[in-house]
C-alpha cells in the first residue's frame, strides 16, 4: 500500500484505531498536527450519522476549493462546511481528512442538525445537476 502523508506537514501518517460500539476503525493520524484520515464508509462508523456521510459520499461537490491533495490517492479535495465545521473530503476515493479536534465535534452533531444544505451548497449542486438528480435532494431535504 502506498504511504500515506499528512496533506499539512508531509509527516508520514501513523496507524491506529477507534472503536465504536462493534466497529473497530483503523484510521491514519498525523503525530505533528493530530488531523487524521478517514477511509470512505469509517466517518459514518464513527459518528453513525447518515446525512454527514452523505454530505461526504453522494452530495460531494464537484469543484475543488481545498488545498490540500488526498494522503491515499493523491487526488484533489474539496472543501465541505458542514454547521460551520470545515473538513476536506476526496473527489475521487471519498476519504476525508479531518484537523485534530474535528471528529470530536462532528460526533456531536446528530443527524437532524444537517438536516439543511447550504445556499451555497444547493447551488453547487443544481450547477452539477447531472451528476446529482433536483429530486434526490429535495426528497433528502423533504422526505424524512
Ligand atoms: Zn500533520
Ligand atoms: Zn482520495
Amino acid at each position: 500500500m502506498m504511504k500515506r502523508e499528512c496533506p499539512h506537514c508531509f509527516d508520514t501518517l501513523k496507524k491506529s484505531n477507534l472503536k465504536k460500539g462493534l466497529w473497530n476503525v483503523e484510521i491514519d493520524t498525523c503525530s505533528s498536527c493530530h488531523g487524521l484520515f478517514l477511509d470512505r464508509g469509517e466517518l459514518l462508523r464513527l459518528t453513525d450519522n447518515r446525512p454527514l456521510h452523505n454530505i461526504t459520499t453522494k452530495y460531494l461537490g464537484v469543484d475543488s476549493d481545498s488545498k490540500l491533495l488526498c494522503p491515499s490517492c493523491g487526488s484533489i479535495m474539496d472543501m465541505e462546511s458542514i454547521n460551520g465545521i470545515e473538513i476536506d473530503v476526496c473527489l475521487q476515493c471519498n476519504g476525508v481528512w479531518l484537523d485534530s479536534d474535528e471528529l470530536e465535534k462532528l460526533k456531536e452533531l446528530e443527524s437532524k442538525d444537517i438536516e439543511q444544505l447550504s445556499p451555497e451548497k444547493l447551488a453547487e449542486l443544481y450547477d452539477a445537476k447531472s451528476a446529482v438528480p433536483t429530486s434526490g435532494i429535495l426528497s433528502w431535504l423533504f422526505g424524512r
